[in-house]
């Protein structure tokens, strides 16, 4: 029997709004991706529960598992022991597997569960034999069924059955691609990693993309963004990166629009490429790491005016949200201190002196009349760079 391996529990109730099946297909496939780096592993599931079992020596579980936590689509994850199912067995198993962390804490609980109902205990009379020999084996340990310390976990199961101390959080959501295909307008700032990461979560695969204005931005700057996407596979999985040059837009909106309707006007054109890239892809919707009331361009109207040019939804996730909070979700998936990198976004070139904060649609469609829009765009594209970014 194995040593040990990998326990993933799903979100249970968000099993019930989608197909079961098609959640722990996508969620298996992704795991089974992300971890060939870490080995060869056996990789199941049942009863809303995923066996990593490693196939091979080699086989690296203590990766295999930090990785499963940035996984979207697992409540819980947890190292566990199969042994056999018997109750001395299931007692041995604890007290040896668990020994460190037994002998650690102050209170305890056991807690059985019992999907094998051939199983000859019922899940309460197995939790106080397993209960009641622990107790006698670590004097320091003291049953507390309420708060305890540490909750020793037993499972009887199809196979085996298996022992496990306090599972770990795992990163919650749905298995990205669930729900589809995204375009991400990804910026060099701290906004936007944290909206793509939310989407992601979400069940959505995405794609990224990043307007850059050389000579006006720095090649850092965009090594920065490419750093930023990096950060952001471990939970997206896949990624390709869409690298549009943007120099030639804005230069023709400073030459030819009123200053104030400078940021509205790039604005719709980042929404109108990234739609193009979405047709391009098959994409349902469009991502952005606007927020309301954030900045000019970020009022009701400002966000109304941007959208004018979409034919894609736009989520905005963060919109509701305060800059602690998106700084606290930022530091938490380990983008933040890049994010704060000094490297000029493309926004920050020809910022107006006075922003448009309550445009009205037509005003802007008027003001950037003298553009030739789709033969902009058409160039833009054609200078894209693609980049494969993988797990
Ligand atoms: P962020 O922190 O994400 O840069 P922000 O608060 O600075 O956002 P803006 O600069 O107004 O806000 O940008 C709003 C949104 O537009 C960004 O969250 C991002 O989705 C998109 N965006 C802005 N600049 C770029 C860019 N250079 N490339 C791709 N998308 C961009
Ligand atoms: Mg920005």
């Amino acid at each position: 029997m194995q040593e040990e391996l990998i326990l993933l529990k799903l979100g249970e109730l968000v099993l019930k709004g989608l197909n079961r099946h098609t959640f722990e297909e996508r969620l298996q496939n992704n795991i089974r991706r992300r971890l060939r780096p870490f080995g060869k592993f056996d990789v199941t599931s049942k009863q809303s529960t995923v066996y990593i079992a490693p196939l091979t020596p080699e086989s690296d579980l203590d990766a295999a598992f930090e990785a499963c936590k940035r996984i979207f689509g697992i409540v819980a994850l947890s190292k566990a022991h199969p042994c056999a199912k018997d109750k001395d067995a299931i007692t041995e198993a604890a007290k040896t597997y668990l020994h460190d962390q037994l002998s650690a804490a102050h209170t305890f609980k056991v807690e059985s569960k019992r999907a094998d109902k051939r199983f000859p205990m019922t899940s309460i009379q197995l939790s106080q034999w397993v209960g009641g020999e622990l107790d006698d084996t670590f004097p320091n340990l003291t049953p507390d069924v309420h708060t305890p310390e540490l909750t020793v976990h037993v499972e009887v199961r199809e196979k085996a059955a298996y022992v496990h101390g306090n599972p770990e959080p795992g990163a919650g959501g749905l298995p990205v691609g669930v729900n589809g295909v995204g375009v991400s307008l990804l910026s060099g700032g701290i906004d936007s990693p944290v909206s793509s990461y939310m989407m992601a979560k979400r069940g959505l695969a995405l794609d990224l993309v990043h307007f850059f204005s050389p000579p006006y931005t720095s090649d850092q700057a965009k090594e920065k963004v490419i750093e930023l996407a990096r950060l952001l596979t471990p939970y997206t999985g896949r990624v390709i990166l869409h690298i549009v040059p943007f120099t030639e837009i804005q230069e023709e909106i400073r030459k030819n629009c009123p200053e104030d309707y400078f940021t509205l006007i790039m604005r719709r054109f980042m929404m109108r490429i990234a739609g193009r890239v979405g047709e391009r892809i098959g994409a349902g919707c469009l991502v952005t790491g606007e927020c309301l009331g954030q900045v000019a361009s970020q009022t009701m109207e400002a966000l109304g005016s941007t959208e004018d040019v979409c034919d894609l939804p736009v989520f905005r996730p963060l919109i509701g949200m305060d800059k602690e909070e998106i700084v606290a979700v930022s530091r938490r998936i380990g983008a933040f201190e890049t994010s704060i990198l000094p490297y000029e976004d493309c926004c920050t070139v020809f910022t107006p002196r006075h922003p448009k904060t309550h445009p009205k649609v037509e005003e802007v469609r008027a003001a950037e009349s003298a553009l030739a829009v789709t033969e902009l765009v058409e160039r833009a594209l054609a200078g894209e760079e693609k980049l494969k970014l993988s797990w």
